[in-house]
């Protein structure tokens, strides 16, 4: 049955602020996860008898736990800085949109039980009491925020709207209020070890099927080995990589790079997903869990480096959680992490990301290219959100944000930059990260992709842009999905690494 039309919004003349639409998104409500689905991750099945106690105890263990949350309900003073900073906002008009009008959902249940004010005079301060349509309400606009961390950019006091999106999904989690698309997710990670619920023998089935293809395009025996006891390299990328377009070209491009530069590698069955969604729903136990896995690979394989493929959240954990939650990188101190420590190679990052490792290889002069390969590409490169505010590469800040443009540059002969305020640190989300990455909300997505696409439209009319990288496997998904309703081809989106991939010169091995 067809559902109503999705329209993107009118491309803008000028960036300008939405006129306000109030309640234009208050339909837009993802589906809430079954009895099944929340149990199986170890929440309640459904909303608990007295679910409002529930969460506000959870408020307060959150409180208490996280000091920056806190801070951030106690010191926004409604400058107004953030207001026109989300791309839901500015695809949407809904003022519970705005950055600061979603951090007052929860700040003023917050005021009403932990501030004396709130406690006293509640309607004198905008006290909220935790109602089932403040309920609805957090489920329906924090389900509105993909966690972006844009509007934290040009908040004078750091707030950042992630943050308190994330610890309002831990509360409704806590109540058996779950959001069905990201728990699904996490309970195929668990029983099956992917995000797409791929068994063991549809990968190597997979490999086997790219290894003859490449050979076929290239006369090359590339390898795309699959839990290979004793490689070098272990890597983890997003399973959307193994059969996705265009996901799926950069993992070609990432055994052509390990092939060229004679690196042993293999993937894990076990550690088949760097996505990490715990992360989505602000649990700390899920993203533990979820990361867990990648450990428990490498010490079975006996691998010295470990590398993460093209995705943002992925790299965003890996770079900023991996050491505390599993002994990757420094900071854990159990057993298991110390014997991790002694086994991975000191003289690596550890883990890297893919982009550094390509980007080293081809300072050291170990990677040839034929970059009139991608002179049909005329290419301009989407900085994915978690990369750009949540993480870093090399060994100096800004490094995420140069090393993918030096790998492009050096593959392919036509760049040209977005505008600026609409890359970098200031780039707009896809529209699809957080976990929003499902049908159900597409109104939404096709909406808060429109800053991107206003950015994208003009280099393509001043330039003729007709590849946009990125290396992220959501932005890659979302952006397939979306490019149609602004006008483009699905085809305008692709990897990093499958520009690599193009230009790459092999044969010439030593
Ligand atoms: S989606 Fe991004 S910009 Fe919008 S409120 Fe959430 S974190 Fe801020
Ligand atoms: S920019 Fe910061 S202080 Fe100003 S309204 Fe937004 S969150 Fe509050």
């Amino acid at each position: 049955m067809a559902g109503p039309e999705i329209k993107a919004p009118a491309y803008r003349e000028f960036p300008t602020v939405p006129a306000l639409q109030p309640d234009s998104m208050v339909g837009m409500n993802p589906y809430v996860a079954n009895e099944k689905m929340n149990e199986a991750i170890g929440f309640p099945g459904k909303l608990v008898d007295n679910w409002e106690q529930v969460a506000i105890a959870k408020m307060g263990e959150l409180l208490t736990k996280y000091r920056s949350l806190k801070v951030y309900l106690d010191s926004c003073v409604h400058c107004g800085s953030c207001t026109d900073k989300c791309h839901y906002f500015i695809g949407t008009g809904d003022p519970k949109n705005m950055p600061v009008a979603r951090q007052d959902l929860m700040r003023n249940v917050y005021r009403r039980y932990f501030t004396p004010a709130g406690k006293m005079f509640p309607k004198l301060v905008g006290a909220q009491d935790m109602t089932k349509d403040v309920l609805d309400d957090w489920f329906r606009y924090y389900n509105q925020c993909s966690e972006c961390r844009r509007c934290s950019v040009f908040c004078p006091y750091g707030i950042d709207t992630a943050e308190i999106t994330m610890a309002a999904k831990e509360i409704m989690h806590a109540v058996g209020h779950g959001h069905k698309y990201v728990n699904e997710i996490i309970g195929k990670v668990h029983k099956i070890g992917n995000n797409l619920g791929l068994p063991g023998p549809a990968l190597e089935d997979t490999l086997n099927g790219l290894e003859e293809d490449v050979k076929e395009d290239t006369g090359i025996d590339v390898k795309y080995p699959l839990d290979v006891q004793g490689a070098e390299v272990l890597l983890v990328t997003p399973s959307a990589d193994f059969f996705a377009e265009p996901h799926i070209e950069s993992l070609i491009g990432y055994g052509k790079v390990f092939h060229a530069a004679g690196i042993s590698w293999t993937l894990s069955s076990k550690a088949s997903e760097a996505g990490n969604f715990g992360m989505f729903i602000g649990s700390y136990d899920q993203l533990k869990k979820i990361a867990m896995r990648v450990r428990e690979a490498a010490l079975e394989l006996g691998v010295k480096r470990i590398v993460v493929g093209e995705c943002g959240h992925a790299w965003r954990v890996a770079y900023s959680f991996w050491n505390t939650l599993t002994g990757i990188g420094a900071g854990a101190n159990d057993p298991f992490a110390i014997e991790l420590q002694k086994q991975l190679d000191p003289n690596y990052k550890q883990p890297a990301h893919i982009c550094e490792v390509t980007w080293d290889l081809i300072q050291a002069g170990r990677l040839k290219f034929d970059k009139e390969a991608n002179d049909h590409r005329i290419i301009t490169f989407h900085d994915s959100c978690n990369v750009a505010r949540g993480s870093r590469m090399g060994d100096y800040a800004g490094g995420q944000f140069d090393i993918p443009r030096n790998i492009i540059k050096s593959v392919a002969n036509k760049y040209h930059e977005m505008g600026v305020g609409t890359t970098h640190e200031k780039t707009f989300c896809c529209g699809g990260g957080g976990g929003l990455l499902t049908d159900e909300l597409i109104d939404l997505r096709v909406k808060g992709a429109l800053p991107r696409m206003e950015a994208l439209k003009q280099v393509v009319d001043q330039h003729g842009v007709n590849f946009m990288a990125t290396i992220c496997a959501i932005c890659k998904a979302q952006f397939t999905k979306v490019l149609p309703y602004y006008g483009f081809k699905m085809g305008l989106v692709g990897g990093v690494h499958q520009l690599v991939s193009s230009a790459i010169q092999l044969g010439n091995e030593q």
